[in-house]
């Protein structure tokens, strides 16, 4: 070891991160290339960005990335004239410093390959930010020659992937920039092959905005296709494009948005929506933004002032000229362009997902279905376009629904998608419907079966069936859509409209005339847990329902609520009871005598933890299960008597 050698021990999820790379059996070590032309990429965009604010380091040389290979020696190495890297920058990127992303890495690997699958999973490290150490499923040993535009030393970092790397200082001139020279593993040789790099460059790597020549030639386009008229852009291109942005992704856009505008503000932009939600997998927040250029120069390649959050997964370019090229990342935020831009865009996707419902609903039913939970949250943090972002979310409803046939369910059949929206609601409503109509419960079947849903059904009234208190939670925020108040059907203060009223929904009769003692009895035991009891004029067959005197929150989402804010209260409800239920006219029909009274206590508190547990909530006072036990036994001991 020469005396300036210095060695360093890799941070540990690294260490774990390059033994499986190093002893991969993965196919396809493309990808490798792909990641390494990236960070050149990125680190040719850094120095033009500080030539551009800082004149010193000015210079004539073009901006360019090379494939250096090797046959004989089978080397192939991938040089760059960027940043290059110092002393301290080499020991934290190339090996210290756990980047969050090498964790998460491991994490998903770790998850795909309980599978049977682990094939796909590795060509996604680039998305984790934790892309140089791919060098290691090409080569054994993996030298890094750099000098950093600040400095005048070069350094030569070194490592085989086995757990330790060497950094020494090189003499001599050393360019500025990187050079990564992979010793290939024997069966890598391929990528010594001119013609094997010009077929990775134009796979992976067309998009990249730098020269990548390999001898004299130049192998990638580096066409800003952003900037062509729409009609010239082929899908190809698009997909080529799309797969850069997306860190080499291999899948298809869901959708695509090219827009380009003169005034007020001179912009070029393509969008594109991934086919998948990656939050849906598990993996944390969504953790990219959009790349910002200036006449075609890329100032910033992670923008996420340039888009709402609730649009955060969308990947693309926004080219504007009236942004000065030598703004730094700093001042950018601060740059007044940026909000205006944000606006504009915002407004075209948003205008651009109405057309897609209308033109193309299969594509939109497949975008809602991964997009919809990040998109709603846009209800509570964009005031300006809520009514719009309400307009494309879609519901289940009762009239959309069918029961879950059980077979179905064990074929682990998904539900079928929600299909209505606020506006198609509307349409179907009688016209002097002057509420939406909403049940928030835990199941679709158990919504669907729900004693407060009887009233509705009968007059043939739709109703939104909520899954997600979160869904509840965004209902609350929109409150009025239309003019139409939305309303949970649990709350006092639902209104049936006037024409829905026919002799099929009015009280048949009178209650019995033992009514109000039932009543009085159930009140006994049950008074401190409700603020009231009295007669329902809203259930059909089933005997009893709780109603909800705060309309607005279900007390289902009253309970999420009380589970995170601390000393909210749930409100105590009133219980609505129905005298012509089977069960409560059989009631009513017992002589009054100390054994019947308290067998009516009992059906009441039985009663009471019944609609408990339909609506999602524990009954937690009493002791429910004993109960049933005790009327079961007393039953099994009539039917024995009369057998
Ligand atoms: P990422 O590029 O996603 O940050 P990598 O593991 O690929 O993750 O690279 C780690 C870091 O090493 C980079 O962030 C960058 O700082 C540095 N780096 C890698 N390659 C180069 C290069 N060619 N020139 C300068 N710095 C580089």
């Amino acid at each position: 070891m020469s005396d300036l050698q210095q060695e360093f021990t890799f941070q540990t999820e690294i260490k774990q991160l390059l033994h499986i790379l190093s002893h991969s059996l993965y196919q396809n070590r493309e990808i490798t290339l792909r990641e390494l032309i990236s960070n050149a990429s990125d680190s040719l965009n850094k120095l033009r960005h500080v030539q551009l604010s800082e004149q010193q380091y000015r210079d004539d040389v073009p901006l360019q990335i090379s494939l250096e290979p090797d046959k004989e020696a089978t080397i192939l190495t991938i040089r760059d004239n960027g940043i290059g890297l110092t002393h301290d920058e080499l020991v934290k990127n190339l090996g210290t410093i756990a980047h969050s992303g090498s964790k998460e890495f491991l994490r998903s690997l770790a998850s795909s390959s309980a599978g049977s699958e682990t094939k796909a999973d590795l060509s996604l490290i680039g998305q984790f930010g934790v892309g140089f150490y791919s060098a290691f499923m090409l080569a054994e040993k993996v030298v890094v020659v750099t000098r950093s535009y600040k400095e005048q030393t070069g350094w030569r970092w070194e490592s085989d992937g086995s757990g330790r790397f060497t950094i020494t200082p090189v003499e001599g001139d050393v360019p500025r920039g990187a050079q990564i020279i992979l010793h290939l593993k024997p069966e890598m040789e391929e990528f010594t092959e001119p013609a094997r790099l010009e077929y990775v460059v134009h796979k992976y790597s067309t998009f990249v905005p730098h020269p990548i020549k390999l001898a004299d030639k130049v192998l990638n386009e580096q066409k800003p296709i952003w900037v062509e008229p729409k009609n010239q852009v082929t899908a190809e291109q698009h997909e080529g494009f799309y797969q850069w942005l997306a860190h080499g992704t291999e899948q298809k856009p869901l959708w695509h948005l090219h827009l380009s505008s003169d005034s007020p503000i001179q912009f070029n932009s393509i969008l594109y929506c991934p086919p998948e939600n990656f939050e849906l997998l598990g993996f944390g927040g969504i953790q990219h933004g959009i790349n910002f250029c200036a006449k075609r120069i890329l100032v910033q390649d992670d923008c996420r002032d340039l888009l709402p959050d609730y649009l955060r997964f969308l990947y693309g370019v926004v080219d504007s000229a009236d942004l000065p090229l030598n703004v730094s990342r700093e001042t950018l935020q601060d740059h007044k362009l940026v909000p205006k831009l944000k606006r504009v865009l915002t407004k075209k996707v948003l205008d651009f997902l109405e057309d897609l419902a209308e033109e193309q609903p299969e594509t939109f039913a497949a975008f809602i279905k991964q997009f919809a939970v990040i998109l709603r949250t846009g209800i509570a943090t964009d005031f300006e376009n809520r009514d719009r972002i309400a307009k494309l979310l879609r519901f289940h409803s009762s009239k959309s629904h069918s029961e879950t046939p059980l077979l179905a369910v064990l074929d682990d059949a998904k539900p079928p998608q929600p299909t209505v929206s606020f506006d198609e609601y509307i349409k179907r409503a009688p016209s002097d419907q002057k509420q939406i109509y909403y049940l928030s419960g835990q199941t679709l079947d158990s919504m669907a079966s729900h004693p407060h849903l009887e009233a509705f059904t009968k007059r043939n009234l739709e109703v939104l069936f909520l899954e997600d208190p979160i869904d509840e939670y965004a209902f609350i925020q929109i409150r009025m859509y239309n003019g139409r108040e939305l309303m949970s059907i649990d709350g006092v203060e639902v209104k049936f409209p006037e024409s829905t009223e026919t002799a099929d929904t009015e009280v048949p009769k009178a209650a019995h005339a033992n009514f109000p003692r039932v009543v009085e009895l159930f009140r006994g035991v049950l008074e401190k847990h409700i603020v009231d009891i009295k007669e329902s004029s809203r259930l059909i067959d089933s005997p009893c329902c709780l109603v909800n005197p705060r309309s607005h929150m279900s007390s289902r989402l009253q309970k999420v609520v009380g589970q995170t804010v601390q000393d909210f209260e749930q409100t105590k409800r009133i219980m609505e009871i129905n005298p012509h239920a089977a069960l409560i006219s059989r009631l009513c029909e017992l002589p009054a005598s100390d054994d019947n009274d308290a067998f009516i206590r009992d059906c009441g508190r039985q009663l009471y933890a019944n609609s408990l547990i339909l609506d999602g909530l524990i009954p937690d006072f009493d002791d429910t299960t004993a109960r049933s036990l005790r009327f079961m036994e007393e039953l099994a001991k009539a039917k024995a008597a009369s057998a």
